[in-house]
């Protein structure tokens, strides 16, 4: 008997082949298959017809059996579909990198037992325990929990089974139940959970100020969804925001397994990721690309801070919108779908005013009080950094023993070198963009291809040697503090300071432990941080957000800020001072009377005028070429091809970063009434035959982009 198989290949751009077998196949499963002269992997999608043509055998199974179930499949073929990718690309992202790789693919799925504490860390101190007892405890109260194998090779079994016995450590496999530490929540919270447990198939966004106790919410529900022996996957916007709310998942559930997974892991993302497949790990905490993992039994998806932007992928193809995929996952897999943040999105509050996503409010913190909110007036005062009102109040801060954060967003766009006499601006010889000025290494860099060169001594335009700094980075900020209060403990948090997890967790311990006085930071900082001896929240800067010519500039400010005023005033009575050149905007005045939804309201109006979000959707299609003829031709053909679509076109127009890593961009920008009328049209328009050039290399088409310049 031969079977005849559709199948996805990966890391292959096109449509699925078909293939025979003289095996039957099961769904999902991945083979190793022929492409042209070369072994591939390919995902089985599932039997077909005999073709009328020819096909080639499958030459063997790499998996004994299917990782993804129907729900994930169906999923990927959705979602190639809407994001413009091969249904195998997207398959890829439900493996690790190495999966893709025809040597080394197997995966062998196996349980596993750990030992694990059970019992309160006060209960172990106070016993006596003989030593070999007490080197187990330590080490489980380092690494908790630990395999069982590893545990036997470093401890004898005797002292294990002793510990078992007199019910210090338990020893499980996945799925097990434990008996959980309850939290008291306040009414305001409870609600809320109730809220949404009686609803478990609807879509769900908490809109809580900050502070308000999103995360203990959260964390009650994920409880009640643990208890009916279902998973629950975390996404979280940034690395950065992980270690903390880590530590509390772990703190909070501490008979649980808890994995994390992120791009960042190196060696251990491969052991995190088997671990959510096998069904070892309870709660998954993870960046976008773990929406993807092929956790089966999943009850529940929670979005932290669902507004963050690095939720969408739209560095590399394929150029998906992390939310969006866990929405429609959550839909096909019958599991809760929970939305997070202080500053939702504006699209996302439409949704929930419209009662497509159910809103929950939460209006009060849970500890401290809303911050008071100042605006400086900084027009007129050319050359004052740290305003004298921000000073005063830093002053009272240390008097008080308490800290005082300082905000200066986006390093690299303030941080330019400028010609004070022709205004020349020192620009990168690859990208359109201003290079950054870094005193520290002597050099002018470029955060967008690495470019560097020394930092010059005169103006290549004019020949003076009078040159100036623009704008305000964390450096200058970090000596200006300094200089002020030479007493003070002042340390920066930025991109070139802080560059991987073990560096930022040693500064937040540094934080909570009261060694740093005053905190300097980039976004970074800004959101998801809990610190309750924060005092004073100083925002050096953001005007230049509102600038950015994008018609999302409003909202990204407005949540910035919001977010930065909310780390302040969480155990003690805080204050936040916003430095502004544009002190009576709309979006400040929102803010300082906490009246969040008049800024909703506006912009909703705003939108609808003009024809964005949520009223209209976007596609933005760049037209990348090496050389600049060719990229503006071929700009022209696609306009050509796709004038007469279901949408109005805009473009082509040079993208606003213009060359980058020497690469010439034209975009067109399209706004559409039915989102996925326009996605078929493009299908079937922008095909190689049509355009005379092969599309997936020379265009980028982002469906709803986070950002349009
Ligand atoms: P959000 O996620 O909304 O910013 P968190 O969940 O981080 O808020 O809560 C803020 C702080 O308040 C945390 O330190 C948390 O432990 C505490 N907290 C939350 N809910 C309660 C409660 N019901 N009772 C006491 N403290 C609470
Ligand atoms: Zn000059
Ligand atoms: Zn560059």
């Amino acid at each position: 008997m031969i079977y005849f198989y559709s199948i996805a290949i990966s890391k292959y751009p096109l449509p699925p082949l078909v293939y025979s077998s003289q095996e039957k196949l099961e769904r999902g499963i991945r083979v190793l298959v022929p492409v042209r002269n070369r072994k591939k992997i390919g995902y089985v999608l599932g039997e077909v017809e005999p073709p009328p043509f020819k096909t080639r055998d499958v030459i063997e199974k790499v998996d004994k059996s299917s990782l993804l179930n129907d729900e994930m499949l169906n999923l990927a073929i959705e979602m190639s579909n809407r994001y413009f990718a091969s249904i195998g690309e997207i398959l890829d992202l439900c493996f690790l990198p190495s999966h893709q790789d025809v040597k080394m693919t197997r995966i062998s799925i196996t349980k596993t037992r750990y030992i694990t504490l059970s019992t309160s860390i006060s209960k172990i101190l106070s016993s006596r325990l003989g030593k070999r007892e007490e080197e187990v405890i330590e080490q489980l109260l380092e690494t908790d929990p630990i395999e069982y194998s590893t545990a036997l090779k470093k401890f004898p079994r005797s002292t294990i089974k002793s510990l078992e016995r007199k019910g210090y450590v338990k020893i499980i496999e996945m799925d097990s139940t434990f008996s959980l530490k309850k939290f008291n929540l306040n009414a305001e919270q409870k609600k809320v959970v109730q809220e949404i447990l009686s609803e478990p198939f609807k879509h769900h966004l908490i809109y809580g100020v900050t502070g308000s106790g999103k995360t203990e919410v959260y964390f009650e529900i994920a409880e009640r969804v643990l208890e009916t022996s279902k998973k629950v996957l975390i996404l979280v916007p940034e690395i950065s925001l992980t270690p903390q709310l880590l530590l509390r998942t772990r703190q909070r559930f501490p008979d649980r397994k808890i994995g994390v997974y992120h791009s960042g892991l190196g060696a251990s993302r491969k052991k995190e990721w088997l671990e959510a497949v096998e069904g070892k790990t309870d709660i998954l905490i993870g960046t976008r690309s773990a929406v993807w993992i092929p956790m089966k039994n999943l009850g529940l998806i929670i979005v932290d801070e669902e507004q963050d932007e690095s939720y969408k992928q739209y560095a590399m193809r394929p150029f998906y919108n992390a939310v969006d995929v866990a929405k429609r996952r959550c839909e096909l897999e019958k599991a809760t779908f929970l939305l997070s943040s202080a500053t939702p999105r504006v699209e996302t509050y439409y949704l929930a005013k419209k009662g497509e996503i159910t809103l929950h409010k939460l209006t009060s913190r849970a500890v401290g009080k809303i911050p008071k909110v100042n605006v400086v007036d900084m027009r007129g005062r050319r050359g004052e950094i740290v305003s004298h009102e921000l000073v005063t109040q830093m002053e009272k801060v240390a008097k008080n023993g308490n800290q005082s954060f300082l905000f200066v967003p986006r390093k690299g766009f303030s941080t330019r070198l400028q010609c004070a006499d022709c205004g020349y601006i020192f620009m990168c010889p690859n990208c359109d963009v201003a290079l950054t000025y870094h005193r520290n290494k002597g050099i002018l860099k470029c955060h967008y291809c690495g470019y560097t060169e020394k930092i010059p001594q005169s103006c290549p335009k004019c020949g003076s040697t009078n040159l100036i700094r623009g704008g305000i980075g964390t450096e200058r900020v970090e000596n200006e503090v300094s200089k002020i209060f030479p007493g003070l403990r002042v340390k920066r948090i930025d991109r070139e300071e802080i560059n991987d997890i073990s560096s930022l967790e040693k500064v937040l311990k540094e934080i909570s432990k009261m060694k740093i006085d005053v905190v300097v930071g980039t976004k970074m900082i800004t959101k998801g941080l809990d610190f309750p001896t924060v005092e004073l929240v100083g925002v050096i800067d953001t005007d230049h957000v509102f600038a950015i010519p994008d018609f999302r500039a409003n909202e990204r400010a407005f949540q910035l800020v919001a977010q930065m005023a909310g780390r302040a005033g969480r155990g003690v009575k805080g204050r936040v001072i916003i430095q502004s050149m544009d002190p009576y905007n709309p979006v400040f005045q929102a803010i300082t009377k906490g009246d969040f939804e008049s800024f909703y309201e506006e912009e909703l109006k705003r939108r609808k005028a003009l024809g964005y979000p949520p009223f209209k959707s976007l596609i933005l299609i760049t037209v990348q070429n090496k050389n600049f003829k060719e990229a503006k031709k071929c700009s022209e053909v696609v306009k050509a091809k796709i004038k007469d679509g279901p949408f109005q076109v805009l473009g082509p127009v040079e993208s606003s970063i213009f060359r980058l890593k020497s690469v010439y961009r034209y975009q067109l920008l399209l706004k559409c009434e039915q989102i996925q009328t326009a996605i078929d049209f493009l299908k079937s328009h922008l095909t190689k035959e049509n355009l005379e050039f092969d599309p997936v290399d020379a265009l980028k088409i982002d469906v709803q982009p986070y950002s349009t310049f």
